[in-house]
């Protein structure tokens, strides 16, 4: 049975709202408003919860934390990710995944007005124990953990996440999660 993307990050944001309330931030969704994904609802809860505790955390008082999740591709008409037909074969633009153009791509991002990370600093971003030097020199406790186990989840759901910076400072995480491929149009 699908999951809702948009319930598990709705449930999400609604359990950090006071976190942000207490650091004065604003939490900003733009929510696609069906997006079937496939998999464990706990294990992805943690993706969301590491996302968006780490856009918290990292992020000084009275900033933005936004979250986008919509489909990759063609959406219907009720905001559903679609599945091409496959009976053109052509590689819908945008889908991302070799071989099999039937299935959309979900994506969700958390982008934040926060301290950033220097760009050579990204490629260890997803290492176990790896903290940036602005989280270190910031004071900011971690243990640099969270994003070796997200990553570690979403690649076990057929999916990917990149980081990058955000324009006007910042940073933003990038998931990309393969459609629930027994969802309905
Ligand atoms: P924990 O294991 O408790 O989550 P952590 O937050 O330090 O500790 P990760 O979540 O794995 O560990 O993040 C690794 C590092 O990536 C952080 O220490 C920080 O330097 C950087 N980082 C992660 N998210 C952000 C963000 N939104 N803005 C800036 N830096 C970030
Ligand atoms: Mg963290």
């Amino acid at each position: 049975r699908p999951l809702s993307l948009t319930r598990l990050v709705n449930q999400a944001v609604d359990e950090h709202r006071a976190a942000a309330e207490a650091r004065h931030l604003s939490v900003v969704t733009e929510l696609d408003r069906h997006l079937p994904v496939h998999g464990d609802p706990m294990r992805l809860r943690q993706v969301l919860d590491n996302l968006l505790s780490n856009a918290i955390k990292y992020t000084p008082d009275g900033g933005t934390v936004t979250v986008t999740a919509g489909c990759d591709g063609e959406s219907t008409g009720n905001g559903a990710c679609r599945k091409g037909d496959g009976r053109k074969g052509d590689g819908r633009k945008g889908d991302g995944r070799k071989g099999d153009g039937r299935k959309g791509t979900v994506v969700l991002t958390v982008a934040d007005t926060g301290i950033g990370i220097p760009a050579e600093q990204y490629p260890r971003l997803f290492d176990r124990f790896f903290r940036a030097s602005t989280a270190v020199d910031s004071g900011i406790k971690g243990t640099g953990l969270g994003l070796a186990i997200t990553k570690s989840i979403v690649e076990a759901h057929g999916g990917g996440i990149v980081a990058a910076p955000r324009e006007g400072g910042g940073t933003v995480f990038t998931v990309r999660l393969p459609v629930d491929p027994s969802a309905p149009h």
